[in-house]
Formats: C-alpha cells, structure tokens, sequence
C-alpha cells in the first residue's frame, strides 16, 4: 500500500469537509491594516522557515532548495525584512513572542552568528519573552561540538534532531546522508552543548520496516538522554519522486493498514514503558515541557516567516510565496511576500481548536472551551456536533459534563485523521504553491 491522501477512507472525507477553504492573492497592502486587527490573542509565536537542504531527499513534501552560500545570505537579508515590515506594522499591539521555531528545509545548515542575527532583530521589532523556547531543526550531520555550542550561545534552547531511522537501509530508503553513528553522536553533542529540551524525530511505515525494527527504533531511542521523542509515518504527497518509485514498483511498499496500526499502538507500548509520557498522538516527553508548536499552528496567532511559510492570527490565515527567489525580490522591496490570504471566521476557529486539542492533544475539559470561546460548548458546536456524535456512537470519544476526550479505540482513528488532514491541507497548500509563485487562486482541498 501506500500511504497517500487515497489510503484514509472515511477519515479523508472528514478532513476535507472540515477543512475545506480558498486561498485569495492580495491585491494591495491594505493586507498590513487587515493582519494588524486580526489578532485574537497578545502571545503569539514565530515560525522561520529555512529552505535550504544540501541535498533533496526523495520523499521530502516541504518547500526547500538546494544549498547556495550567496542565495542563503540574500534571503537572510530578506528575512530580516520581513520581520521589519510585521514589526513596524504591529508595534503598539502589545504582542508578546513566546515561542519561536526555526523548521525547514535543514535549518542547521546556517551558522550560529546567522541566528543570533535573527534574534537580534526579533528582539528589536517584537518583545521577545526571556522565558521563550526557540527550537531549531537539525540535521545530525550538522551537530559537531562546536556548532552545537554555537547554537545555544546564540539563543537557541531547544533542538530537534532529524534521526528518522537507527537501522541505515531505512535512511538508505529516504535518501538521507546521515549515518546512524551521525546521530547518535549529535545527539551527545547537544547533550554536552547545554539545549535545555532536545527532541529526535523517527519515521515508520517505511518500505520493507518491520515492527521489529521499528521496536528497536524505539528502544534505541529511549536509551537516549533526550526529553522528547516524536514519531511520524511516511505520507507520501503525489509530486514527489518517491510516489513514482512506488507506482513503478522498485522500492517494494510501505507495510499494511494492521501493521499501520500495530506499530501506532506499539509505540505507546515501548515509550510509556521508557518513561516518556504521551502528550500528543505522535509526540512523547520524559517532561511536561513540549517542543513544537503545533497549537499555535491550529489556533493561532503564529507569524511565519520566510518563503513558504504561514501564518494564522486567529482570524487572518496567510500562505508566503514558496519560490525563494521571489520572496526575496518581494520583500526586499519592501513587500509582504504573501501569496494567498484568506479571513477565518469564529465558527472555523471553533473547529481547529476542537480538532487539536481532541484529535492531536487527545482530549479537552469543557471549562477551558468555555474560557476560550465564552459559550457553552453545546450551543456553539454547530454542525460539527453532528460529526462528534457520530464519534461517540463509534466509541472514538467519550464524553461527560467536565471533559471530551479520545477512547483509547480512538487514539488510531485521530492517528488517521491527523495524518489525512496533513495530507489534504498543509501538503496540497505546499504543492500548489510551489506550481506557480503567485497563483489568483488556491482552492483546498
Ligand atoms: S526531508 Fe529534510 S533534509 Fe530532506 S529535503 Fe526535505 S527538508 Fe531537506
């Protein structure tokens, strides 16, 4: 089988109801009145998009380019810019940045005096919270002594390691350079480098892994001295090169829908039994401490940064331009690189709160809702009640008077609809942004 947007049946045709929206190209710079009044919250975080990889792996879905000294200095400068621009436009807000992550693309690639720069200027345009994480991506091949040191001199405090696979025909399959030694040593170095959250990322549901390998991934990786580890199956989105090797048969296919769910219930298995608590369906932590922002993504308000990137203030939704040469023409003409906007309105804020915190963060209490959206839950529902109905008549949820939360049945069916909502929303957004830079109009699903 392979697991694209086809492979999620019924969770598929809710993430496309859910989710379904149209992205518009600005067409003047009244958008910087638009966003300034779209906030619905004072703490917010940044998102910085860094494109640039050495070299491209074959199943990648995100907005990246190949390395370029000159390029990755022009689009720094653009970077900067474009927080310029946000900070001037927003000052007297009273924002606050939280949280700031730094994804790509291979972050790691830029040196530690590249993101002290970036801070810098964060600094000088935003109120920065001193007790803000500000995570960063790396690649393990990129983690020496010294570099790793780098970082955390230059302000970052937390890093997420791109392990993916301890067994090397797995990294073999995806197309990464690192070697298993590689991460395993980065791994220490940022241990001995002082990060105060280190998370590594592992991938299963690879072509030809058994759930015996994956058991050992896991293992492998909870004899680690990290907090956080978090684990991804391999989507495959159709314009990557990977889905053509599996149409044309040579790379043999991913394991099957039972082994899917075998190896998503045997991950809690062998990470709670190592100590590390569930936070999220994918993502486990020996702290109460999470790397990631992935709240802010869903609920807002996140500014992203760079090409490719996107930002959610609560009720203003944008898409950057994910061409890296025009979003540094752009910007550095004093243009907010903005490619698709779109306004969301309170009945969609409901639902991408529901859906992150009950199919991502495995449950809510009905008191928080009631903070956040000043109602109680069943009056301002709407239609999705229908849909969380239907949850319950299947036992994927349980409710009663405080809490709604996910059956332990349901932990694989939200394990379905996330990745299916991934598939469908921010992949497509991805794909049909990277056809063309500026396209009139994005229509998703
Ligand atoms: S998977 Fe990571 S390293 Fe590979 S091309 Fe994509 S962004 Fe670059």
């Amino acid at each position: 089988m392979i697991l694209d947007k086809n492979a999620f049946g019924i969770w598929s045709f809710i993430a496309k109801r859910a989710f379904k929206s149209t992205f518009l190209r600005p067409d003047s710079d009244s958008k910087q009145e638009w966003i300034r009044n779209s906030f619905n919250k004072t703490e917010i975080g940044i998102y910085l998009h860094i494109p640039f990889c050495k070299s491209l792996c074959p199943a990648c879905p995100y907005v990246k380019i190949l390395w370029n000294e000159q390029l990755a200095n022009n689009y720094l400068d653009a970077l900067k810019k474009e927080i310029k621009i946000y900070g001037k436009s927003l000052n007297g807000l009273g924002l606050k940045v939280v949280s700031i992550h730094a994804g790509g693309g291979t972050p790691s690639l830029l040196n530690p005096g590249q993101y002290k720069d970036i801070l810098d200027t964060l600094n000088q345009y935003f109120e920065v919270d001193a007790k803000s994480g500000f995570g960063m991506e790396a690649n393990p091949q990129d983690m020496t002594k010294e570099k790793a040191f780098g970082f955390v001199e230059a302000g970052i405090n937390e890093l997420s390691i791109g392990v993916q696979s301890f067994h090397r025909k797995n990294l073999k399959t995806l197309g990464r350079t690192h070697s298993v030694e590689d991460s395993l040593e980065a791994i220490v170095n940022a241990r001995g480098a002082g990060f105060k959250l280190i998370n590594i990322d592992l991938m299963y549901m690879l072509p030809g892994q058994t759930i015996d390998e994956w058991i050992q991934d896991l293992e492998i990786a909870s004899e680690q001295d990290v907090e956080e580890v978090t684990t991804y199956p391999l989507l495959v989105t159709h314009f990557v090169p990977i889905y053509q090797r599996f149409k044309a048969d040579s790379l043999g296919s991913q394991p099957s829908k039972r082994v899917f769910k075998r190896m998503f219930y045997t991950t809690f298995d062998v990470l709670e039994g190592a100590g590390y608590k569930p936070l999220e369906l994918y993502g486990f932590s020996r702290t109460s401490e999470k790397y990631a922002t992935v709240n802010l993504e869903m609920e807002g308000p996140l500014l992203g940064f760079g090409c490719g990137a996107a930002g959610f203030t609560g009720s203003y939704e944008y898409q950057n331009t994910c061409s890296v040469k025009e979003y540094i023409r752009s910007t550095l003409n004093g243009k907010l690189p903005i490619a698709g906007e779109r306004s969301v309105d309170v009945k969609e804020r409901i639902i991408r709160w529901v859906v992150s915190r009950l199919f991502v963060g495995k449950g809510f209490d009905l008191c928080d809702f009631e903070r956040e959206f000043g109602g109680k839950f069943s009056d301002k529902i709407g239609e999705f009640g229908k849909v969380l109905k239907i949850l319950r008549f299947f036992r994927i949820i349980r409710t009663d008077r405080e809490r709604l939360e996910l059956t332990k049945k349901g932990l694989f069916s939200a394990n379905l609809l996330t990745w299916s909502f991934v598939l469908h929303v921010p992949c497509t957004l991805a794909g049909k942004y990277s056809e063309t830079p500026w396209p009139p109009k994005v229509v998703i699903p």
